[in-house]
């Protein structure tokens, strides 16, 4: 049983700590937003004064949040807590630049530390399938293998400080792009007349095949744990798939990689979110695709009136 210290009790979070409660680990665990205290510690989290207070003694933290500069924000006030030679992990979906920085905290410290953002979503936070996508030493790797293992299915070590983030940047690009090609896909079948089902009972055994059909579909029906059962109430917020493809966006530019599509995704996710999409899941996608649709024949209606 190790001591665990998780800060960052949200969407993602809450469900990770609680796995780790259930395996045998005493956690502690921060989360500025008190509802999200209190919905942690009714799955056996104890819940810390603060930051500092998480981390205190702790063999390893993790951090679950929402941005860069808060993870190496966090990590700075955490560093400090802790003995040498515990592990720092972030599991939060950051720029590459943010997590060199966390791990050079780190360093300084003289802790361990891994860059481990995740995929699977809340479904698999819950369930503790979650794949994990490692960055950092093959000691702070062999060291934070067996806590990652209870809250995930599939731990890949993708290389050294930042390599974690790198992957899951790519990930997540082929995710908000798969989103929008299956949402496109439904709206252009329902202009054919073909019916949802119908639709997703070829594609999902068919070369249309992706997560973002057969977990996340867009449409209501087929799949009865997806978002758009739940009018899209988040699972994953669509300011995140927008900050995942700025994410995406950022290192294209600066490594020269070219990403047209990812580029097209990236600039539908930010007008999605700024049209009303904040605190809708990525899923909604589909509805705003519908109305800019709508806006877009109005005028070409009236022209031919
Ligand atoms: P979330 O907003 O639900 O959770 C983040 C939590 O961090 C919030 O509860 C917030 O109050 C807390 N927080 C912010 N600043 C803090 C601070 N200084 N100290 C303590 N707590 C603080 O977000 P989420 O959906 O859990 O996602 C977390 C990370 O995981 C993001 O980087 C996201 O991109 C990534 N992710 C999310 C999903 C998903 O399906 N939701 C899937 C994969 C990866």
């Amino acid at each position: 049983m190790a001591k665990i210290g998780f800060i960052g009790l949200g969407n993602m979070g809450a469900p990770m700590a609680a796995n780790a409660v259930r395996a045998g680990h005493a956690v502690r665990g921060y989360d500025i937003a008190a509802a999200r205290c209190a919905e942690a510690a009714a799955q056996g989290v104890a819940i810390a004064a603060d930051v500092g207070d998480a981390a205190s003694g702790a063999d390893i933290v993790v951090t679950m949040l929402n941005a860069g500069a808060t993870v190496v924000d966090v990590w700075t006030r955490v560093a400090p807590r802790l003995a040498p030679g515990a592990l720092m992990i972030d599991s939060s979906t950051i720029d590459v630049d943010s997590a060199r920085r966390a791990h050079a905290v780190a360093a300084e410290a003289g802790l361990l530390s891994l860059d481990a953002p995740v995929s699977g979503g809340v479904e698999g936070a819950t369930a503790g399938t979650l794949t994990f996508m490692v960055g950092g030493s093959e000691q702070a790797f062999a060291k934070g293998q067996p806590l990652l293992a209870v809250m995930g299915r599939r731990i890949v070590h993708c290389g050294g400080p930042g390599a974690g983030d790198a992957a899951k940047i790519c990930n997540n690009m082929i995710l908000g792009v798969s989103m929008i090609a299956v949402s496109e896909a439904f709206i252009l079948g329902e202009s054919l007349g073909l019916s949802r089902q119908a639709l997703f009972d070829v594609a999902s055994n068919a070369s249309g095949q992706c997560y973002a059909l057969t977990t996340h579909c867009p449409v209501p029906g087929p799949v009865p744990g997806s978002a758009a059962n739940r009018d899209y109430r988040p699972g994953f917020a669509a300011e995140l798939m927008a900050k995942d493809l700025r994410l995406s966006q950022d290192c294209a530019r600066s490594s020269g990689a070219p990403t047209p599509i990812g580029a097209a995704a990236s600039a539908l996710y930010e007008r999605f979110v700024d049209a009303g999409g904040r605190g809708v899941d990525y899923a909604g996608v589909i509805r705003f695709i519908r109305e800019m649709e709508e806006q877009e024949r109005a005028p070409i209606a009236k022209a031919g009136e």
